[in-house]
């Protein structure tokens, strides 16, 4: 087969029942093109693959499906189970979700897992030897995408972190470590200012530490540890990470490795599993025959791994690594050398299938066991409803939070007194600092004067007062007690 280029057509089912079925989406942009390259390279290396193309993106998106793909689309992916993906155009504008984002939280793909490698010196990069695997969260977080605007200022999104959420991801990257004797597995988050969310990953992360013995266990504040990553990224060997924080740091390491055009990433779920390039549509070089096939390449080695093909998987990283190391390089990674063509890579990568690499170390792939683990119960804890946050649009009086204050004071009923009022999270009332900015959005904090329980007729009896006054209440959060221990944050100042 070496040096041939077929054509890849797909295998039906009842030809060849021996096939592993797959399900492929082209995409859009380079999409096409380095699709047609990777399956080329797949066949030539004897990938027995069965396989299903589904339409996603642009046209998709076009023909009114907001959600970028066609509902019969969902059944295939759902009755395969595992699905090589293309990048896509994701249309500018409101009323069009992210495709991407949609396929991971449908499809309950938890994991979201890129290693980060280099191939020094035959890709330039600044960090010879980089290697290391980042495990980010792929279902919440801010990417629930619940944003508000409350008033003519101010807009919110909120950032869910649940505790099955945090554990499934963190005992993954754990198992991670462990199928890939990996050493150690560090967390990044931001605790020190969002104590409950990053707060509870964290904590999340300190526990389930504790039954990994055999794997070194440790934490960074997110933006140091950002920082360290750009730096020295040899410090690090698995990271876990929030969803945002996991999108931002996986594309900083992989622009380090050398190019967003080489890294690619798997999306891990419980019964289904999604593979692609972790880079866009590139529609800059769309059709221009340069693009690099790379990544998708790289996502479709882990999907070897996946459907238990190994061997192959083996045989064609590689390939893949000789290619490198023969100074064959699209123009993303070649530095100041001649590029090749996506077409003459492709080519060059077949013709390798069966070489072992002579610097590089070799790659040995292991079939992908699915990491067995339970996700605990979380302990009930006794709730207790200790007051309320009433948030107001009110644009009134200059603004003067003392006169906000005595408006409160006035309409609050006996259970329920004004404890502090907050402009942006920092306290304007009482005691609040002049200098303080503040927008028309006010969160005003009520609490029983005897610290006592109170119960939700008390916040109706507020909000009605609030009502009857003309008050403008946009959102109200209540405030708990969970086995005594308070669950929601002081005001900065408070
Ligand atoms: P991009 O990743 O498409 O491109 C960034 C830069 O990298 C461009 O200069 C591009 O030419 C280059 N590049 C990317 N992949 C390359 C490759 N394989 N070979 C050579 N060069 C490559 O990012 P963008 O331009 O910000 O986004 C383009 C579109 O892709 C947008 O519509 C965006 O929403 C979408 N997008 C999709 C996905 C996905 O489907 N997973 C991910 C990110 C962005």
């Amino acid at each position: 087969m070496a040096g041939e280029s077929a054509a890849v057509e797909p295998t039906a089912a009842s030809e060849n029942s021996s096939a592993v079925p797959l399900v492929v989406a082209r995409g859009d942009g380079i999409g096409p093109e380095i699709m047609d390259a990777v399956l080329e390279i797949l066949k030539a290396a004897g990938a027995n693959l069965d396989i299903h193309e589904i339409e996603i993106g642009k046209s998709v998106y076009e023909s009114g499906q907001t959600a970028g793909l066609y509902p019969e689309a969902w059944d295939l992916i759902r009755k395969i189970g595992v699905l090589l993906k293309a990048p896509i155009t994701t249309p500018q504008g409101k009323g069009y979700k992210s495709l991407n984002v949609t396929l991971r939280k449908t499809l309950g793909l938890y994991a979201n897992v890129r290693p980060c490698n280099t191939y020094h010196p035959f890709i330039p990069t600044l960090h010879p030897g980089m290697d290391l695997a980042i495990i980010r969260e792929n279902e919440e977080d801010t990417y629930g995408g619940i944003e508000h605007r409350q008033t003519a200022e101010v807009t919110q999104c909120l950032k869910l972190i649940t505790r099955p959420g945090s554990e499934r991801i963190v005992r993954y990257a754990f198992e991670y470590a462990r199928m890939h004797d990996r050493k150690r597995v560090t967390c990044f988050v931001k605790d020190n200012i969002m104590k409950i969310t990053d707060g509870l990953f964290h904590d999340t992360f300190r526990e389930v530490a504790k039954e990994y013995p055999d794997i070194e266990a440790d934490s960074r504040i997110i933006d140091i540890g950002t920082a360290r990553v750009a730096a020295n990224p040899h410090e690090f060997d698995v990271i876990v990470l929030p969803n945002l924080y996991g999108d931002i740091v996986s594309d900083v390491a992989a622009e380090l490795a050398g190019s967003v055009g080489i890294a690619g990433s798997a999306n891990i779920g419980l019964k289904t599993a999604m593979f692609e390039a972790i880079h866009g549509s590139a529609p800059d070089i769309a059709g221009k025959g340069i693009a690099n096939p790379s990544a998708l390449l790289h996502g479709a080695i882990m999907m070897l791994d996946y459907v238990k093909l190994p061997e192959v998987a083996s045989l064609v990283h590689n390939a893949w690594l000789k290619t490198i190391e023969d100074g064959i390089l699209t123009g993303d990674m070649a530095g100041d050398r001649t590029p090749v063509g996506t077409r003459e890579f492709t080519d060059a990568v077949i013709k390798r299938l069966g070489e072992m690499p002579e610097t590089l170390p070799a790659a040995v792939h292991k079939p992908y066991h699915p990491p067995e683990f339970d996700i605990g119960t979380t302990k009930s804890a006794e709730k207790q409803l200790v007051g309320v946050d009433v948030f107001l649009d009110w644009d009134e009086s200059g603004r003067d939070p003392a006169t906000l204050g005595e408006i409160l004071n006035r309409v609050s009923p006996d259970a329920l007194k004004l404890k502090m009022i907050t402009n942006r999270g920092t306290k304007v009332f009482p005691d609040g600092h002049p200098e303080t900015f503040c927008t028309d959005h006010w969160r005003c904090r009520f609490t029983n004067p005897e610290g006592a329980a109170i119960k939700h007729a008390d916040v109706l009896e507020l909000l009605k007062r609030m009502n009857d006054d003309g008050l403008d209440f946009i959102k109200t959060e209540h405030l708990y007690t969970f086995d005594g221990e308070r669950g929601y944050s002081l005001g900065q100042g408070e």
